[in-house]
């Protein structure tokens, strides 16, 4: 780095002029071939992906978006049901759930974590919901439709509590879709396996984003769904090809959502950095918390012992967000909000009646988060400067 004191929210530059020969050597080959759409490169790259995510199938799609609706279709979702999720994601996870033609429904998170909390699910099904005697599964109460499926969201790189919510499920025959789109490499012990678990490899699917700046980042837009249900993937497949397994026969209507063989190719390349790359990310985030082990009023990321996050963001909790996140902008530091507004209090879902005060917690947690700078080459020296601003800025508000 150069003395100027920018550090950048995430550098996106750096990786690519590291890997430029090797990337343009994927484009020229795509070139010489024409082969742009399916093909070697993108099963290569399917096959590389399950082994890295510990899953059985990987199906390569055109976004992470597309790959959470392909999973819920897949996997049994209905048109009509309803799909659980949480309030603090990336609306694509809420996008996906109406696109498989279910209504998405909240539980809260829990505070620590900010993902998913298993005790609010099953309070949301002792209360909303009852069970069908005959089937055994959930019907909601008010709404008068089945509830069939569950996302947890492995948000900032941290899987969700999947054991207490994997019970659940089973109990209740719900499936399980991890959005694991900001998850990738992330691990989970499970105590009933007693093993750790690869983000990805636990649902009966799940969705990842390889929107670039993601922990595996396409030069375009990319995402791939995981599944280890051979089933579940050849509907997957199908799916983003037009309901077809065979040219021009079309057992159902689809979409296209398929995954570029360039982006393949590409992510192929980038992948066999990946497990470095999250690496140093851990390192990067361990720096941070040892800046800011003694401060108070910062609240840094909670790391349970069942988890080894992978740091696709490094979020603390201040009280006063805006003035730090302007003193930080002063100095040249970038931050981000994931996310400022719930989706319960989102405009696009204001038909849904929901208001200020259903979901206490994500709405505490959203007003104070702030996304400190975090990717891989984010030097010890940066790190320093950053929580160095952050702690000035504290002692600042409290004068
Ligand atoms: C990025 C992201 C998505 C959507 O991925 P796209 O590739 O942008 O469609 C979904 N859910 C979460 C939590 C995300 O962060």
């Amino acid at each position: 780095m150069s003395n100027t004191s920018k550090i950048p929210f995430l550098d996106l530059v750096s990786p690519h002029v590291q890997l430029e020969e090797e990337l343009v050597a994927v484009f020229r080959s795509a070139l010489r071939t024409a082969g742009f759409i399916g093909g070697p490169a993108v099963e290569g790259f399917e096959r590389d992906f399950a082994a890295f995510c510990d899953a059985r199938h990987c199906v390569g799609v055109s976004s992470g978006t597309d790959a959470l609706r392909f999973a819920l279709i897949a996997a049994g979702v209905e048109s009509g049901d309803v799909v659980i999720t949480v309030p603090n994601t990336f609306i694509a996870t809420t996008e996906a759930i109406s696109q498989s033609g279910a209504l998405p429904d909240f539980v809260d998170v829990d505070e620590r974590t900010y993902t998913m909390d298993p005790e609010k699910l099953r309070e949301y099904i002792r209360t909303q919901c009852i069970v069908n005697r005959e089937t055994g599964r959930l019907m909601h109460l008010r709404l008068k439709r089945p509830v069939t499926a569950i996302v947890p969201v492995h948000l900032y790189g941290q899987m969700a509590d999947m054991d207490p919510l994997m019970e659940l499920a089973e109990r209740y025959k719900l499936i399980v879709i991890e959005d694991a789109c900001q998850a990738h490499g992330a691990e989970y012990f499970s105590k009933r396996e007693n093993r750790w678990r690869k983000a990805g490899s636990m649902g009966h699917a799940a969705g990842f984003s390889f929107y670039p700046g993601k922990n595996l980042g396409a030069c375009g837009e990319a995402g791939a769904a995981t599944t280890n249900d051979l089933a579940v993937a050849q509907k997957m497949r199908m799916l983003r090809d037009h309901g077809q397994a065979k040219k021009y026969y079309h057992d159902v209507e689809g979409y296209n959502g398929r995954l570029d063989a360039i982006q393949a190719g590409i992510l192929s390349v980038k992948l066999r950095h990946l497990a470095e790359w999250n690496e140093q990310r851990r390192a990067a985030a361990l720096r941070y918390d040892e800046l800011f082990a003694s401060a108070e009023g910062v609240i840094v990321p909670y790391k349970p012992e069942w988890s080894r996050p992978v740091y696709h963001l490094y979020v603390i909790r201040v009280e006063d967000r805006v003035a730090m996140q302007n003193e930080l902008s002063d100095a040249g530091i970038g931050t981000g909000i994931h996310y400022p507004v719930p989706l319960h209090l989102q405009k696009a879902y204001e038909g849904f009646g929901y208001k200020q005060g259903d979901f206490p917690v994500t709405e505490r947690v959203s007003a104070e988060i702030l996304s400190l700078p975090m990717f891989p080459q984010l030097t010890s020296q940066q790190a320093r400067e950053v929580a160095g601003k952050v702690l000035a800025a504290k002692i600042g508000a409290t004068q």
